[in-house]
């Protein structure tokens, strides 16, 4: 059996969701934990309030986030209960306590209740997922031909979504030079505000994400994640991880070499299911722009941004894990870095799988450790920033 630590927590919560007594919920509040900031992911049953994420860490200090994600029809979830002042999780026959384990909810940045001068929530253009992620986003909804089954933003922006409050930019909204600039001011600006935060004094890992413009529009994403890149401070700049990081496919060599130009680091096309039949059923909208452009895509990325710097995500849960392996295995062999995170089912999102069995997941995530470490590769940011997945958490050595 494996030793239990924080990650073993991770793996368990990932693949079983999670459930709180209303005392944890109020411990939570009261400790000012971060709440969902609705943009792509909201749990299904996020209810009022429910944190965002946890801290876990091992009386060793190593210390990783989860995010709190919907308990999984037929498994027994996770409870969180508050027990002598601090927060507890029970398990199957565990009790976090006994192995020593420390669990705390992440906090509320601080620029969350901060606005930019023209009054726009900076929250609207920038939020974290995990602890030290800075997500950059100038729209919040996808406008692919049809929805990956999987994903939720549609849905929770509709509903749930701040697009209300006076969008800068929309991809339903006519786009002007004019909002285009005052997007990219609103931007900079956001970022400034953002920067300072004490989330960020470790590590700031610096992301530009949105959904998809229209499929004939990619060129121009492309050319609009370009310009948000430039007027970046470079202060900021300088202080990324990984330098930027951003996730769109253009449709052209062009839009990848203006990325690249604008000093864009690292490039992530997530074709999230290797399989190509289950590609085209889960990735419809991916699938019509085509899977073996995503994969020429990638390579083109990996000549342009180096070794190791065009990434591609994958869906953990929706495939045979033989499959997603071996396409693990031929892009690493490209010099491309594939990831993964574990399935969760979120608000407004089609599809209803389950993720795989926590040891199931243990496995698949110590042998994309062993491929990266094969190919000299790394996961991508850092255990406290990738919340639904365990590749640094395997990468460390803490799943075995
Ligand atoms: S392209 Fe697919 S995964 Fe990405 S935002 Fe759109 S629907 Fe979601």
């Amino acid at each position: 059996m494996k030793k239990i630590n924080e990650s073993v927590l991770k793996a368990e919560i990932l693949t079983t969701g999670v459930q709180f007594s209303s005392d944890a919920l109020n411990f939570c509040r009261s400790n000012l934990a971060k709440g969902q900031n609705d943009v792509y992911n909201r749990p299904i049953d996020a209810g009022e309030f429910l944190p965002q994420e946890l801290f876990i860490s091992s009386s060793d200090g190593y210390t990783t986030c989860t995010s709190c994600v919907s308990p999984i029809v037929g498994r027994t979830p996770v409870h969180i209960g508050v027990e002598g002042g601090r927060l507890v999780a029970k398990w199957k026959n565990f009790n976090s306590n006994d192995y020593g384990l420390n669990i705390w909810p992440v906090s509320e940045p601080k620029y969350y209740a901060k606005f930019t001068k023209a009054g726009r929530p900076v929250k609207r253009m920038i939020s974290a997922c995990g602890y030290d992620e800075m997500n950059i986003w100038p729209w919040h909804d996808c406008a692919i031909s049809r929805a990956c089954k999987f994903c939720g933003i549609n849905g929770v922006n509709k509903r749930y979504g701040s697009d209300n409050i006076d969008p800068v930019y929309s991809r339903s909204k006519k786009m002007t030079d004019n909002n285009v600039l005052e997007m990219l001011n609103e931007i900079r600006e956001s970022s400034r505000i953002a920067e300072s935060d004490e989330i960020y004094k470790e590590h700031l890992h610096l992301i530009i994400i949105s959904g998809n413009l229209p499929n004939d529009k990619l060129d121009y994403q492309a050319d609009l994640y370009s310009k948000i890149a430039i007027n970046i401070p470079d202060y900021i700049k300088n202080r990324a991880h990984e330098g930027i990081v951003a996730v769109t496919a253009p449709s052209s060599r062009n839009g990848l070499m203006s990325m690249k130009q604008s000093g864009i680091s690292i490039i992530v096309q997530n074709l999230e299911v290797w399989d190509p039949d289950v590609f085209s059923l889960v990735c419809p909208g991916k699938s019509d722009i085509g899977r073996d452009f995503y994969i020429d895509a990638q390579v083109e990325a990996e000549k342009i941004f180096g070794f190791g710097k065009s990434w591609c995500n994958f869906i953990l849960g929706i495939e045979p894990i033989s499959s997603l392996l071996d396409g693990c295995l031929e892009l690493s062999i490209a010099g491309i870095t594939p990831g993964a995170n574990i399935y969760h089912i979120d608000h407004g999102s089609a599809g209803k799988w389950s993720p795989p069995l926590p040891e199931e997941a243990i496995e698949f995530f110590n042998e994309l450790s062993s491929l990266y470490k094969k190919y000299s590769m790394a996961p991508f940011y850092c255990q406290k920033a990738l919340r639904t997945s365990l590749s640094n958490e395997a990468f460390h050595g803490r799943l075995v």
